[in-house]
């Protein structure tokens, strides 16, 4: 496929779908409820560095929890494969997001894309103190972006005070010996983690630096060392969505994370990365333009993993 025909799939998709009029936004954390639901956009990057993009592709908003994945990378690197099993497992839940369960046996968070294990994996995140964590974190994102990251206040001060569901899941992993450092603190970073700035592009581009074996596609930076993409990769394709996993691996087939901002980002490895934003959600917290318009560029591109009819057939960019 050319690039005209690329932007051609991305405007038709982006005018089907805007008049989809479906789910709603995220209101649990107060200042989250005040986004637009006519929001929508969808950019692609490639690994050789083109960028696709249609809508509102410039908007700001909170990363939320797409900043799982991210996150995991940066302990992956500060810890290594086998300590960071010790803490937070691998298996998908096929609960809610923010289920308050911990695995039976091992007291383990089930994985790090869903809250607990995402609460987990930030507590390890290394550094002498809180701002030293939190300037490592921004750090780690500016590698997958290109630019400084702010964290939105508002937005991180509301979850905070609001977010007695992540506590009581940071308290029973402290009741387990799963958190070894102060409550507050390792909320405080996972809040701000989920409250960095982004737009649609970013997503793309964060998603395009996982397709290319951790390096920024546009800056050449190493985000994240090559070893970690496969781990990172393969929760993202068994967990990202949730209770939705299953099923989109079944017909999307791409390693994805979406986040109650309205966010998605899908890793087509050694091709491209795809953003989608669009804050109404379906009742799984994923977005619901987001998720169809996934299911269609998989579809009309043939990027579903096991596909290798569709991905002989119909996909050449970056070939
Ligand atoms: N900050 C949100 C929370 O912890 C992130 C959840 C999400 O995006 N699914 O509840």
């Amino acid at each position: 496929m050319d690039s005209s025909s690329l932007l051609t799939v991305l405007n038709e998709l982006y005018s089907q779908y805007k008049s989809l009029q479906e789910g709603t936004v995220a209101n649990y954390i107060p200042e989250l409820a005040k986004v637009n639901p006519e929001l929508f956009s969808i950019c692609i990057v490639t690994v050789d560095g083109q960028i696709y993009k249609v809508g509102d592709y410039e908007h700001f908003f909170t990363i939320q929890s797409i900043s799982k994945v991210f996150a995991y990378g940066l302990a992956l690197e500060d810890h290594g494969r086998d300590y960071i099993l010790t803490r937070v497992g691998v298996e998908p839940t096929g609960d809610a997001f923010n289920a308050i369960i911990l695995d039976e046996q091992s007291k383990r968070p089930y994985n790090p894309m869903v809250n607990a294990g995402a609460i987990a994996t930030t507590s390890l995140i290394k550094g002498s103190d809180p701002t030293e964590r939190l300037n490592r974190m921004l750090e780690m994102f500016k590698r997958y972006i290109g630019r400084d990251m702010l964290v939105d206040i508002s937005i991180f001060t509301s979850e905070r005070s609001t977010g007695h569901r992540n506590r009581a899941m940071a308290h029973l992993m402290l009741n387990f010996g799963m958190i070894d450092r102060n409550i507050e603190e390792a909320l405080d970073l996972y809040f701000q983690q989920c409250a960095v700035m982004v737009n649609c592009q970013d997503l793309a581009v964060m998603a395009a630096t996982l397709a290319n074996r951790g390096m920024n596609p546009i800056t050449k930076v190493q985000a994240v060392d090559k070893p970690h993409i496969k781990d990172i990769l393969s929760v993202m394709y068994t967990c990202g969505m949730y209770n939705f996993a299953g099923e989109w691996a079944y017909k999307i087939g791409i390693p994805a994370k979406s986040g109650i901002c309205g966010g998605i980002i899908a890793v087509v490895p050694n091709k491209m990365g795809i953003g989608v934003f669009s804050p109404p959600l379906d009742a799984r917290g994923n977005s619901v333009r987001g998720v169809k318009v996934c299911e269609e560029l998989s579809q009309r591109l043939g990027l579903h993993l096991f596909d290798c009819l569709g991905q002989e057939a119909k996909f050449g960019i970056g070939d």
